[in-house]
């Protein structure tokens, strides 16, 4: 059977990553999570105290910097690893979460990831989740669907993800956090978010896990057909 890329793009928090995950695997797809790369970067930036507005600095970083993804059976998970090092945990911190939106915005940056994620995806077979992945990674893609939910929903959502995890946080602060990164990366000048007018909007705050998963699963399959 033919097959297609699926770009997922939207607002931080409002389920891409899971829809996607949960899509590509009932595809028998890749699933890349373009947010853990753009996470990883920020990791490494801070464990190595890089001057972000130095631009030899920022490439210096970058050509230290290896990410890919492991299969872990036990937790029956892809997971993100820099640089040989399994950072899953890491990356999902407060921490990584209050300046990933800065070091996404950097061009240097984002022509890095791009690359190696056009990559990944050259065979198609691919679910991809991420904020440019419509617009800028797979402009071709056969399906692209742009995810929002309301911003009370997505940080509840986000909050007992963290709870899961032993990170207890003040709504509060996942709210602020949240509208901090839609501002950024809304609004930054390279590739900002936005939906682009061939993608399928999905309003996910009523939407029960599975509804959402199988609305895009019924769009991937009228795409395929028309293949
Ligand atoms: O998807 P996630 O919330 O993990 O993404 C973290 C951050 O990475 C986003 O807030 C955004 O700043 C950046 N990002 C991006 N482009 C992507 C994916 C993520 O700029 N394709």
């Amino acid at each position: 059977m033919n097959k297609i890329n699926i770009a997922i793009d939207g607002l931080s928090g409002c389920g891409k990553s899971s829809t996607a995950k949960a899509v590509a695997k009932t595809l028998g797809y890749k699933f890349i999570d373009t947010g853990a790369m753009y996470r990883s970067v920020t990791l490494y930036m801070l464990d190595h105290q890089v001057d972000l507005h130095d631009s030899a600095q920022v490439n210096a970083a970058l050509e230290n910097i290896k990410i890919d993804f492991q299969y872990n059976p036990d937790t029956q998970k892809n997971e993100t690893f820099l640089n040989e090092q399994n950072v899953e945990e890491e990356i999902r911190s407060m921490r990584v979460a209050g300046h990933v939106s800065e070091v996404a915005a950097i061009k240097e940056v984002r022509v890095a990831m791009v690359r190696q994620q056009q990559q990944m995806g050259k065979d198609s077979g691919v679910v991809m989740d991420g904020r440019d992945i419509g617009s800028v990674v797979f402009p071709d893609a056969e399906l692209k669907v742009f995810m929002t939910a309301s911003t009370e929903v997505r940080a509840r959502r986000r909050q007992a993800e963290l709870a899961e995890k032993g990170q207890h946080v003040e709504l509060n602060e996942v709210i602020n956090n949240l509208e901090e990164r839609d501002r950024i990366d809304s609004t930054r000048k390279e590739s900002p978010l936005i939906k682009v007018e061939d993608a399928v909007e999905i309003d996910t705050s009523d939407l029960k896990f599975e509804d959402q998963v199988q609305k895009v699963l019924d769009l991937a399959q009228q795409r395929i057909e028309a293949e």
